[in-house]
Order: structure tokens, then C-alpha cells, then sequence
């Protein structure tokens, strides 16, 4: 066992004790009986047996008695440690259970901290997630209490019958002990080194879960059908698999040198013992009883090596060593303090500035590439350019969800790295391209579950923000209204259309920005509204907006060329801007964008 395992197996103690004392120590007293049990049990049966020869000589009458006590003990005893064994496991299973609710939460926090989204980002987050959820091959950490009260019970109980040998010859008992406990070593290490293994292949394991979700969930099972997938998912899933557990199948193969000479080692040690305890029989310096003590006990002291058990709870563990590894993560990241030193409250009331910003999600290639632009209180912009062109990385970067590498955001002149994140983000309302679709209400989608919202007043502005979308009369025609639950898998629930989603994205928006934020952030907010009905929809959100800071991300031209100012991104960086007008006079990106784009309509005189 290596360290990270015995850290892994203080820490769940640790956590059986803080998840509930009065069932930990239940589980110490059944480890205890349970321990002990097994020895009480051999002695009580060795006396059993050796009474035997006296009793046969008594008769049933006389003799019955002398064996029927000694044996019903037996009975008790035997029946007193599997009732223990019982309780430790339901007790085991408990606290696994609590145990298991605790970690989720404790990584559910640590992965949601508000500094940004770099750390998901992050391969081992990533890896440590899957351990955590099962995805990267592990057993249910529930089962892990009840595993190392099962693993420590079987240690105490070895220890009985290691006891007493010592009482047959010492240097059985020692060389039993040390055959035993020379086994539990190795056999520690190597489970270690093939959890090592393992766990080190989380990130093909995830690749495999990907498939298998692949092949079972709804996203792709359309494309699957359609283009006959589903035999080259399996083979993927097949493949990705087998790679990530090869490594262990192959450490399994008990070839290694040191395993062949410890089994041997074994069966000379308990080859020995067994001719002593023969020959001592045979030769009468053991009487009966004795004899079958020591036979148990060289039986029972198997129970050392932990078995197949200590491994499946060291499995059952890494969930633990995960959580601590997302924590380590989240210090990390919190170790550069949050260097707020104002409240975003009120900003930014006259500009939003973005100067020379550089960004790259990794070294190899930079997104964004000195680009500058300026927003006041009242303008809009638009952010246009082709897939890929850092349109979307600009907009998280002024959300704070990312962090520029060089250069400077600033509200009102003030740098955004010196504003609360959470202050600041409540100055904006955003609608991201792929907003989340959170399976709530109607309402609780527009207010996002804002407990001191939900009145009268609350309802008031999300039914007229609802109807600024356009959604108005939807909602009232759903069986509940503004209370039906979203979701057609959820009961009584209803599902929305791609528009009808975006809508409902644009009226939170709206309530946030009701609720006192002064930038609207929209990416694409069009992209799954009827064109008929886009450009409508469009020009009513900058009416609605008037003198906040807009900010709008598009590819459809033709629908943002209202705005007061277009900045054209191509592969990271600004290459023109100004307003619709002035950007087709030049003869640009922009001007061929915006005639390829309206070709189809202008050609064949009319929309297709
Ligand atoms: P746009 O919104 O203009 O389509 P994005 O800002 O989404 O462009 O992406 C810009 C570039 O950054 C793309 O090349 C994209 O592949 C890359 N990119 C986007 N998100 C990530 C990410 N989370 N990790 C790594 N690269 C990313």
C-alpha cells in the first residue's frame, strides 16, 4: 500500500467520524467483535473437541453436558460475530452513503468557484471528475466504509489466531506472522502500482465513457441511425477501452519473481507448521483439543494478507484522493489572491474598454491578438467574423470568466482584475450561444432562482420581460402558465423549441438588466429565431436597451448593420471597424462577408 492509500484510508476515517460518531463507533465496536469472535470461536471449539474423548467414555447422560457448554459458547460466539459482521456492513453502507454526499458536495464546491472556468479547463480536473463519478472504472465509494471496517476486522481477527500459535511454537506463530504480513506488503505495493495504472489512464477512460454515453444517450442517436454509427461507437468505445485497462490485466499476471518465491515461501512455512502440529499430535505433546485450536488458528491466520478486499477498497478509495486533488486545484488557483479592491456597483455608468487584449487558452496558439475597442453608455456593437475568430473568447473575457493575458479591461477606466468577480458580473446580463436550459419554471428560468424575488413584483416584471420576447402569449397557453416546469422528461413538464429557448435566454437577460445591470452581453442572440422574424426581433432589442452598453455577437450581418459601431474579427484580431455604412465603402472583410452572406437573397430576388 502506498501512501497516497493510506492517506486516502485516514481521510475516510476522518470523514466516517465527522459524518457521524455514534455509527463510527458502532462500526469500532463491531470491527472489535468481529476480531475477536473468530479466535473465541477456535478456543471454544478446541475445548469442545478435546472434551470429546471423555464425554464419548461418560455416555450421552453424563457426557452431553460436558461438551454442550463449551459448544452452545461456540454458537453464541460464532453467531455474535456474524450478527457484528452484519451490523458492520449496514453501519458501513450508512456512513458510505453520508460519505459519499459530503465528497460530491465538497467537489461540486470546489469545481464552482467564482474566479472563472480555467480550472475545468484543466486535463486533471477533468480526470479527477470522471474518477469521482465512476466514469474512469472504480467501484461506488459508498461501499468503501464497510469495506475498511470489513479489511480492519479481518486484521484484528488474524491477529487471534497469529496469537495463538505463538502458544503452539513462537517461531510458528513468527514465522506464520512474518509469511503472512510479507505478502500483505507486497501485495499492498502491487495493488498500489496497478491502481496507479488504473487511475492513470482516467483520461482514456473518458474517452471510452464518451462513447459509451454516445451510444446510449439521445444527443447523437439521431447521426448515429441516420449514418449507421452504432457498430463503429461500439468499436471505438471497444478500443478506447481496452487500452485504458490493458495495463492493469497485464500487471495482474502473476509472473513477477517475488510473488513466485513469496507463494513459495508460504507453503514451506505452512508446510512446517502443519508436520509440527502432526508430529506433536501423533507424538502426544498436543492433546486433541489443542490440536484442533492450532489447526484453526493456522487457518485463520490467513486473514493478514486482507485478500481481494483490500484492493477493491483501495478502488473504492480513489474517489477521496480525487476530491482532495480538486481541492488542491481550487487552493491553487485561489492562491493568487482575489485582488478586489472596489465594488463594481454602478460601473461601468460611461464606457467599457477593452485595450490591446491578448489571449490563448494554451501556448500553442493565441486567440486573441491586441485587440482594443471602446463601448459608452448608450452604444451598441456589434462583434462580427467568421467561426473561430475570437468572438466568443471576448465575450467571457469581459465577463471575467477568463483572464486576459496581457492587456486591460476597464469600467469606467477602473481595470476589471480590480473588481469583485461576482460584484462585476452582476452588472451584466448575458445570453451566451449556448445558454443553459435549466430544467426549472418558466419564471424561476427568468429570475434564476432569486428566493427574494419570488413575489409580486418579481412576477410582474418576469411576465412584461417574457413578453418582451415575444413569449407572452406561449407562456399563458402552457397548463401552469409562467409556473410550468421546463423539461419533457420531468413530470407535468413541457418542452420549449430552439427559438422559444433563446427567447427565454434574452428575457433573463432582460430581468437582469431590470434588476440593475448596465451591459448587455447577447452571443448570437438571433441564431435560432425565424429569419422572417430576425432582423423585427433584433431592432426590438436595441430599443428596449436604449442607453445601456450593447454588446452583440453575430455572423448574420445583415441583422446587426443597425448597430452604431461593427468591429470585424478575423483569426484574433480587429482588421476594421465603423459603423454599417462606412464598412461598405471600404472595400474590406466586412463588404465581401455581407454581400456573400446576402447573395442568396439578392440573386434570386427573393428570400430562399
Ligand atoms: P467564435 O466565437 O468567433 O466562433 P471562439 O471565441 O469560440 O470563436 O473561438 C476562438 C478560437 O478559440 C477557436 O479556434 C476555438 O477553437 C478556440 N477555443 C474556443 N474555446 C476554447 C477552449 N475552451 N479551449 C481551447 N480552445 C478554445
Amino acid at each position: 500500500m502506498n501512501r497516497t492509500h493510506r492517506r486516502n484510508r485516514r481521510d475516510l476515517i476522518g470523514l466516517a467520524w465527522r459524518s457521524g460518531r455514534g455509527n463510527t463507533a458502532l462500526l469500532f465496536a463491531t470491527i472489535l467483535v468481529g476480531g475477536v469472535g473468530p479466535a473465541v470461536f477456535m478456543l471454544l471449539v478446541g475445548v469442545t473437541v478435546g472434551r470429546l474423548p471423555e464425554a464419548t467414555r461418560l455416555g450421552v447422560d453424563d457426557g452431553a453436558g460436558r461438551v454442550a457448554g463449551p459448544l452452545a459458547a461456540a454458537g453464541v460466539v460464532f453467531l455474535v460475530t456474524q450478527v457484528a459482521g452484519r451490523i458492520r456492513f449496514t453501519v458501513g453502507e450508512i456512513l458510505g452513503q453520508r460519505i459519499e454526499i459530503t465528497l460530491r458536495e465538497r467537489a461540486m464546491r470546489a469545481c464552482s468557484i467564482d474566479d472563472g472556468l480555467d480550472h475545468l479547463q484543466d486535463d486533471g480536473t477533468r480526470d479527477d471528475l470522471a474518477i469521482l463519478s465512476g466514469a474512469a472504472g472504480g467501484l461506488p465509494l459508498e461501499r468503501a466504509v464497510a469495506g475498511l471496517a470489513e479489511v480492519t476486522a479481518a486484521l484484528v481477527g488474524a491477529l487471534g489466531p497469529l496469537l495463538l500459535l505463538m502458544f503452539f511454537h513462537v517461531w510458528a506463530g513468527a514465522a506464520v506472522a512474518a509469511a503472512w504480513f510479507a505478502v500483505r506488503l507486497v501485495a499492498g505495493r502491487e495493488n498500489g502500482k496497478r491502481l496507479e495504472l488504473l487511475f492513470g489512464q482516467a483520461h482514456v477512460m473518458r474517452r471510452a465513457e464518451y462513447f459509451r454515453k454516445l451510444a446510449v444517450q439521445a444527443a447523437a442517436a439521431k447521426e448515429i441511425r441516420v449514418f449507421g454509427l452504432r457498430e463503429w461507437v461500439l468499436a471505438r468505445l471497444d478500443r478506447e477501452w481496452l487500452t485504458a485497462i490493458r495495463p492493469t490485466w497485464e500487471r495482474r499476471r502473476p509472473s513477477d519473481a517475488k510473488i513466485v518465491l513469496l507463494s513459495c515461501a508460504l507453503v514451506a512455512v505452512y508446510g512446517l507448521v502443519f508436520w509440527k502440529l502432526v508430529d506433536d499430535g501423533v507424538h502426544g505433546a498436543l492433546d486433541t483439543g489443542a490440536f484442533a485450536v492450532f489447526l484453526q488458528a493456522l487457518i485463520g491466520a490467513s486473514a493478514v494478507s486482507g485478500g481481494t478486499a483490500a484492493f477493491g477498497l483501495d478502488v473504492a478509495l480513489a474517489p477521496v484522493a480525487a476530491v482532495r486533488r480538486l481541492e488542491e486545484r481550487k487552493a491553487a488557483h485561489r492562491g493568487a489572491p482575489d485582488p478586489a479592491v472596489r465594488t463594481a456597483a454602478g460601473l461601468p455608468a460611461h464606457r467599457l474598454e477593452v485595450t490591446d487584449v491578448t489571449f490563448a487558452y494554451d501556448e500553442k496558439r493565441t486567440v486573441l491578438d491586441g485587440v482594443s475597442f471602446s463601448v459608452g453608455a448608450g452604444e451598441s456593437v456589434a462583434l462580427v467574423g467568421e467561426n473561430g475568430a475570437g468572438k466568443t473568447t471576448l465575450l467571457k473575457l469581459l465577463a471575467g470568466l477568463l483572464e486576459a493575458t496581457s492587456g486591460r479591461i476597464t469600467a469606467d477606466g477602473i481595470p476589471l482584475r480590480e473588481l469583485g468577480r461576482a460584484d462585476w458580473r452582476r452588472q451584466l446580463a448575458m445570453v451566451f450561444q449556448d445558454f443553459a436550459r435549466l430544467p426549472l419554471t418558466v419564471a424561476e428560468n427568468v429570475h434564476v432562482l432569486r428566493a427574494d424575488r419570488d413575489d409580486e413584483q418579481t412576477r410582474k416584471t418576469v411576465l412584461a420581460c417574457l413578453e418582451r420576447v415575444g413569449l407572452g402569449e406561449r407562456v399563458e397557453r402552457l397548463p401552469h402558465g409562467a409556473d410550468t416546469v421546463l423539461g419533457a422528461r420531468l413530470p407535468g413538464g413541457v418542452d420549449f423549441s430552439g427559438g422559444e429557448w433563446q427567447r427565454l435566454a434574452l428575457a433573463r437577460a432582460f430581468f437582469t438588466l431590470h434588476q440593475g445591470a448596465r451591459v448587455l452581453m447577447v452571443d448570437e442572440p438571433t441564431a435560432s429565431i425565424d429569419p422572417s422574424a430576425e432582423t423585427e426581433f433584433f431592432d426590438r432589442l436595441l430599443d428596449e436597451t436604449e442607453g445601456m452598453i450593447r454588446i452583440v455577437v453575430s455572423h448574420r450581418f445583415n441583422t446587426v448593420r443597425r448597430v452604431d459601431r461593427i468591429v470585424v474579427l478575423e483569426r484574433g484580431r480587429i482588421v476594421a471597424s465603423g459603423s454599417h455604412d462606412e464598412l461598405m465603402r471600404e472595400d474590406g472583410l466586412y463588404r465581401r462577408m455581407f454581400l456573400a452572406q446576402a447573395a442568396p437573397f439578392t440573386e434570386q430576388g427573393g428570400v430562399r
